[in-house]
């Protein structure tokens, strides 16, 4: 197989080295990988550098079009972008679907947000000395972006960063995982298509290990966002100096649900966590890993996710009714398996699946799981999840809190007080109420407190992330007689 070649100031460039890349179900070879050396990273960096000059200088309503266009092309070559999707991530096609139609979202949302770039007037006459002076704030971008992709959202996880840093007037190198970088070419050719400048946009795939002190301390880089584990997110920090950065990390989410529900509203309760906890696999990172549920309404509940569970289609991502298919790698079902094994030998009850054939997990229903289990603990990113029961609110907002994450939490209840509460006393990214914590929509803030990360996501607030206010001050009456 011919290597894909690297996107480097408006030209394909042959890579240094390549690897294979396999589809992770079928584990058949689908493309040859070129892979960026540290050097040829560099060339990129350099590339972003000279076209920042081009694009802070374009005026907003071009960069907009250029996103706009970007989120028709996608519209056009919906299917090719969900296939490849599939393919390279495993991800069943219905949920990459789903994928391209956010994509397109996060792009029309960035054409949007570049438009509506906003300064603030300063009350300078506020205090004494301020009088005679007239000043407002701009917002400026901050130069070259670095942006290091994870696997599990590969076309809109990278929009979220390549969409607001082009609003902006920033440019871009982007890193994209090991595992996706075929969703992340793909793009190039569709940001050619709608216009954009040289070295707007550089697209190195590459090993992160390889690429990531270039990436991270490189002059020329001015900002790094970083979506991925925490364990390379504290890396990231510690090698950036006082580089801004985003992190965009793991996270264990729990779901709290209070009694009241009529068995109607329970069964509807059951089919949404069902969805938030085993969409694609549960490699999602606020895919729902802790339910909480009231005493009173445990046992019931339970029973409805073990049947619902296993109602779900195994088989090949590319077909249209799966939802489960292969984990991302061998690893991660291996782990899965000594975490699931440390459990039972905790005591913890299997009430649905606990199964592996090859790396594909059974979606897992656990009960009785100790606190103090992996599974409680840590980040499974794997279709299982924990359910334990509660007797007071407050011990539901305890124990969603008892985590070293802190990104999207979920609570359904009728009682506002309950509501209020969990609001102010979850300490998280987002609390959610009456909705699953995997629910997401574009242009809401998104990001973590904890080891869930820093900074927040969602296009405008990624934006505001990647610019700098500069105040502007002008003096009048300088020659004024006291
Ligand atoms: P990962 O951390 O293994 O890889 C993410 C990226 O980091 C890849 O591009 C990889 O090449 C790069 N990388 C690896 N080592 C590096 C290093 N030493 N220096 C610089 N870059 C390096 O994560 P993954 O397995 O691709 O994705 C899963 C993780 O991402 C989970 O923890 C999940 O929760 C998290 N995630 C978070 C969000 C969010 O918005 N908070 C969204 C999706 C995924």
């Amino acid at each position: 197989m011919e290597p894909t070649k690297l996107w480097i100031n408006d030209e394909w460039l042959d890579a240094d080295q390549s690897v294979p890349l396999y589809n992770p179900h079928t584990e058949e070879q689908i493309a040859e990988i070129g892979y960026a050396s540290a050097t040829q990273a560099e060339l990129a960096i350099a590339a972003a550098a000279r076209a920042f000059a081009v694009n802070r200088n374009k005026p907003a309503y071009e960069r907009a079009a250029v996103l706009s266009r970007v989120a028709d092309l996608f519209r056009e070559r919906h299917e090719e972008a969900a296939q490849l999707v599939a393919k390279e991530a495993a991800k069943p096609i219905r949920a990459a679907r789903g994928e391209i139609d956010r994509t397109i979202e996060t792009y029309q949302l960035s054409a949007e947000a570049a438009k509506n770039v906003y300064g603030q007037v300063i009350p300078m006459d506020a205090v004494p000395g301020g009088e005679k002076n007239t000043a407002y704030t701009a917002r400026e971008p901050l130069g070259v972006v670095a942006a290091i992709t994870p696997f599990n959202f590969p076309m809109n996880l990278v929009a979220h960063k390549v969409g607001p840093a082009i609003a902006a007037g920033n440019t871009i190198v982007l890193k994209p995982a090991e595992k996706t970088p075929l969703s992340a070419l793909f793009l190039a050719e569709l940001f050619r298509e709608a216009g954009l400048p040289a070295g707007v946009l550089n697209i190195i795939p590459g090993y992160g290990e390889e690429l990531s002190e270039i990436l991270t301390t490189h002059e020329q880089v001015a900002f790094i966002t970083f979506t991925g584990s925490p364990r390379v997110g504290k890396l990231i920090r510690s090698q950036a100096g006082l580089r801004r950065v985003t992190l965009e990390l793991g996270s264990n989410s729990p779901l709290l649900i209070d009694e009241g529900f009529s068995d109607q509203e329970l069964d509807r309760i059951a089919d949404q966590a069902i969805t938030g906890a085993f969409s694609y696999n549960g490699q999602i990172c606020i895919s729902i890993q802790r339910i909480y549920v009231h005493e009173n309404v445990y046992d019931d509940f339970i029973d409805r996710m073990a049947i619902k569970a296993q109602q779900l289609k195994i088989g090949d991502p590319l077909e249209e009714d799966t939802d489960i298919c292969s984990l991302i790698t061998h690893e991660a079902a291996e782990r899965l398996k000594t975490w699931l094994e440390q459990a039972i030998q905790g005591g913890s009850k299997i009430r649905s699946g606990g199964i592996f054939i090859n790396h594909v997990m059974h979606p897992t229903i656990l009960t009785n799981v100790p606190l103090d289990a992996e599974l409680n603990r840590d980040e499974a990113f794997g279709p299982i999840v924990t359910i334990s029961p509660f007797k007071s609110w407050s011990e539901a907002i305890d124990l969603a809190n008892d985590s070293q994450f802190g990104l999207n939490a979920g609570a359904f209840t009728k009682d506002i007080q309950r509501a209020f509460a969990a609001a102010k006393g979850i300490k998280s990214g987002a609390v959610l109420i009456n909705q699953i914590p995997t629910f997401r929509v574009d242009q809401m803030p998104y990001g973590g407190v904890k080891n869930s990360g820093s900074g927040r996501e969602g296009v405008r607030y990624a934006m505001e992330d990647m610019m700098e206010t500069k105040l502007v001050s002008f003096r009048t009456g300088v020659y004024d007689e006291e």
